[in-house]
């Protein structure tokens, strides 16, 4: 974990809920995975008539494999529950039965509540709704998951019988509409199974207490026997990109022994494993020779660009790691976390020319995704490089209220109301920011 939180691409951003004694979960960020899961989310969003631009799909760095719906259209999946899949149509069914619950209404006690703080104070504000509301997919999707937040969503979330049993029949619906077979969902629940009679001592009350588990695999079972879908029928595009997000993921999370031991090949998804293990041991010739030979294969693969100026990066190569950033911006315009990673090398190279370049990157990274904390921050720094000491003020209110410090945030609304020219366009946006500091004082 605490390796993972100095990694710039995989931003991990710490959320304690709001209620006392929940262990805070750590969400993970990635540009490659979250295209990858957003690809494979579309055609379900689309069979279930719901709009992806309101939807959204968080990674929670937990080894348990568990997935959950909550705070009205966001997914929360589990980092344990993506590497345990083997194949894309697994994932995909295991989305499906969450979208189940979204398209199902199951959650509407919760939208009130959260569609009006968009930012929802943002990621505790949603996960402590989730946790105080009750409506985590505990049944759905659990295993003998441990560690994390399985004590306080075993206590705290659940989900009728009748509303799991619906989700269930959504997801199958969703997945035919989608020319998917119901194959990877009925695997997913076999693997569920299988754990919690294998671990006993660690089975989930949840899952004993409700033993329906035998009934829900049974429906499952029989669609995929009456399905006109394969699961062999999957574009290979899905099964490679997915074999690949597994690798990262592996590369990231796993220690790095275990990564050089699983990744053997000449493949390129061993590369890119085997690329990020050496990185994770300083061992910067063996990373950029695996990062170069991935380069060579596929020169114009944005995210392979992108993991070589992060090693560059992390090993405080800075004018290196540049351009591979710009490489990967110039193959993904529109992708904000590169572009909080560009600026933050820009502003850490501390040449001055390129410091307005940064903000306006950052400005439209912080304009895309209003909760990206470190967007937020080095907004905050580029400001204060300029001079612009009541925009950088601005920035950091942004920036707490990201991370739910709301008094530290209202603290910087002063200090930029003070400090900003009275005709300031961001003297509307801290009015904006009391507003929604007041609404979420009233959620808690
Ligand atoms: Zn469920």
């Amino acid at each position: 974990m605490q390796k993972i939180v100095t990694l710039l691409l995989m931003i991990v951003i710490s959320v304690t809920s709001f209620a006392r004694q929940q262990p805070a979960l750590s969400l993970i960020r990635d540009a490659e995975i979250e295209e990858t899961v957003e690809m494979l989310t579309l055609p379900l969003l689309q069979a279930a008539k719901i709009d992806p631009k309101a939807f959204r799909i968080y990674l929670i760095n937990d080894k348990s494999v568990n997935a959950f719906a909550a705070g009205g259209q966001n997914i929360f999946l589990h980092t344990g529950l993506i590497q345990k899949t083997t194949h894309p149509n697994q994932l995909m069914g295991v989305i499906a039965h969450e979208i189940g619950h979204i398209a199902g209404g199951h959650l509407t006690r919760m939208d009130d509540a959260l569609s009006k703080s968009y930012r929802a104070g943002l990621l505790g504000l949603l996960i402590g709704a989730a946790a105080s509301v009750a409506a985590r997919d505990v049944s759905g999707l659990i295993a003998g998951g441990v560690g994390g937040m399985s004590m306080m969503q075993r206590n705290l979330f659940r989900f009728t019988r009748t509303q799991e049993s619906s989700a269930d029949q959504a997801a199958l619906m969703f997945l035919k509409t989608a020319k998917q077979s119901p194959q990877g969902l009925m695997e997913i629940f076999k693997i569920l199974k299988d754990q919690s009679v294998m671990s006993s001592g660690f089975q989930d009350p949840y899952l004993r207490t409700h033993p329906f588990i035998e009934e829900r695999v049974s429906t499952v079972v029989d669609a995929v026997e009456h399905t006109e879908f394969k699961q062999s029928d999957t574009p290979q595009k899905w099964i490679d990109t997915h074999k690949r997000m597994i690798a990262k993921l592996d590369g990231f999370l796993m220690s790095p022994g275990t990564t050089l031991r699983k990744y053997k090949s000449d493949d390129s998804t061993a590369c890119l494993a085997r690329a990020v293990a050496y990185h994770k041991r300083h061992e910067l010739p063996k990373a950029k020779k695996e990062v170069d030979e991935l380069l060579k294969r596929s020169p114009a693969d944005p995210y392979y660009h992108e993991l070589k100026g992060q090693i560059l990066f992390e090993h405080g190569k800075l004018k290196e790691a540049l351009p591979c950033y710009q490489q990967a911006h110039k193959l993904r315009p529109e992708n904000a976390l590169i572009r909080v990673g560009m600026a933050q090398i820009m502003l850490g190279i501390e040449d001055k020319s390129l410091q307005q370049e940064a903000i306006g990157h950052l400005q439209f990274a912080t304009h895309k995704e209003p909760d990206s904390d470190q967007g937020w921050y080095f907004l905050s720094i580029g400001f204060g490089r300029e001079g612009k000491i009541g925009e950088a003020a601005y920035a950091l209110a942004e920036y707490n209220v990201v991370n739910n410090k709301l008094d530290e945030a209202l603290h910087q609304v002063r200090r930029s109301q003070k400090l900003l020219a009275p005709t300031s366009p961001y003297r509307r946006k801290l009015e904006d920011i009391k507003r929604e500091i007041d609404y979420i004082k009233r959620q808690k």
